[in-house]
């Protein structure tokens, strides 16, 4: 089936249901005026400014984002993307910490640059060149396949947290720099911990007074409905944030909101020459005043338990879904084959095409690739919400049969 197509001029352009956003980066939709229009009245005052000077559409960002954080004493600073953003976090909480090493999760992925790379926790994206960083990987709260899965909450979490501990206490060779994760692990395939996970993670960092960095670059500023934050969930208030795509609606932007003493260290690399720009710093500002003022958090809420009920509906009749996970816009579906369990990792393209074809956008994830991932605006509306999983059934039935 093809998807529906429109004229423009002279030649025919398939329309698609965006329920990707470019890699969660379109967070309030396409073609919102509000958003064009903010761009635009920036464009034709000022381009460029640097780090070097305060604007004022930085500082009323900076002001806006570290009041909706759960952050203590919070300082902002601005960078180009997400990879910039943790990298800077890394610098931030190394120096600190006088340390190289830090704890990332399994199955985390936190960028493509040196360090980041090197604290991801997927085997598909690593690199081979060493890195300067020291890594070690804590357990993600991944209940589907782990091997502390069949345990209830509380004890799941209280294993979780032991093996943290142990990890730590085994470490010959000194202290650790940060913990850093995703709330919600992005191409980790939306691996979402129980409810007391990170509680129990963060009382063992504190005592050994190891900074918690929430990764929120896919997690962050509603997305999870509720909360501006994915971590606000669990209950716990990290160290720093680190934060990017989706706050300009798809234009560069990245930064790290973190306790003040932290960011000090920071002072000799405080230097970032298109980090908050005023194009992206309006956008920034649009993309937060629209999510506030159509309270699109609610929304986000409201149609992630209807598409996440709509999809464990189908699961009922379709032994190919697995797992069905998320909280508010980030939904993972995972698909297994019968029986067996095994990553349906065949079926997962099929699906991604047949939707394709039916006119709808998702995404894979997942450290097999097995993971379907759904992640509409927050502007999505309960038909949107329909049709796409009207389109989802069929495409996993096809890909089941
Ligand atoms: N952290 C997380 C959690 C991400 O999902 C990503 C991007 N997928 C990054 C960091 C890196 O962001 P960027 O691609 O903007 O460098």
């Amino acid at each position: 089936m093809q998807p529906p197509v429109r004229r423009v001029t002279h030649i025919e352009l398939p329309i698609y249901l965006d329920f990707f956003g470019g890699l969660l980066a379109t967070m309030v939709g396409h073609d919102i005026p509000e958003i064009t229009d903010a761009i635009q009245a920036q464009s034709s005052k000022m381009l460029h400014s640097s780090t070097l000077y305060l604007i004022r559409t930085q500082v009323e960002l900076a002001e806006k984002i570290a009041a909706r954080s759960p952050v203590d004493n919070p300082r902002v600073f601005f960078v180009n993307s997400g990879s910039e953003a943790v990298e800077t976090a890394f610098l931030l909480t190394t120096a600190a910490r006088r340390s190289n090493q830090v704890i990332a999760l399994r199955g985390g992925y936190h960028g493509r640059s040196f360090g980041t790379v090197a604290a991801t926790g997927i085997r598909g994206w690593s690199a081979t060149s060493l890195s300067p960083l020291q890594v070690t990987y804590a357990h993600n709260g991944y209940r589907y396949r782990s091997p502390f899965g069949h345990l209830d909450d509380n004890a799941f979490t209280a294993a979780c947290a032991d093996e943290l501990r142990t990890m730590i206490e085994t470490a010959t060779s000194g202290d650790f720099a940060c913990f850093i994760a995703e709330p919600i692990q992005g191409a980790g395939g939306f691996a979402t911990p129980p409810g007391g996970f990170f509680a129990a993670m963060n009382a063992v960092l504190a005592e050994y007074e190891i900074p918690l960095v929430s990764d929120e670059v896919q997690s962050g500023w509603g997305r999870t409905g509720r909360s501006y934050l994915g971590i606000e969930h669990y209950g716990v208030r990290p160290q720093a944030i680190t934060f990017a795509k989706g706050l300009a609606n798809g234009l560069s932007i990245g930064g790290v909101i973190a306790e003040e003493s932290l960011m000090n260290s920071l002072t000799a690399n405080s230097i970032s020459t298109a980090g908050g720009n005023p194009i992206s710093m309006a956008a920034g500002n649009a993309v937060i005043d629209f999510i506030d003022s159509h309270d699109l958090q609610h929304n986000a809420d409201d149609i992630g338990r209807h598409l996440i009920r709509g999809l464990k509906l189908i699961a009922e009749r379709n032994p190919l879904i697995g797992d069905v996970r998320g909280s508010g816009l980030m939904i993972g579906v995972e698909l297994v084959e019968h029986g067996t369990k095994n990553p349906a990792v065949a079926e997962t393209n099929t699906v991604l095409a047949e939707a394709r074809s039916r006119g709808l956008l998702i995404g894979r994830g997942g450290i097999h690739g097995n993971v379907l991932r759904v992640t509409p605006p927050m502007t999505v509306t309960r038909a949107e919400a329909d049709e796409a999983l009207q389109i989802l059934g069929s495409s996993i039935e096809i890909a089941g049969a």
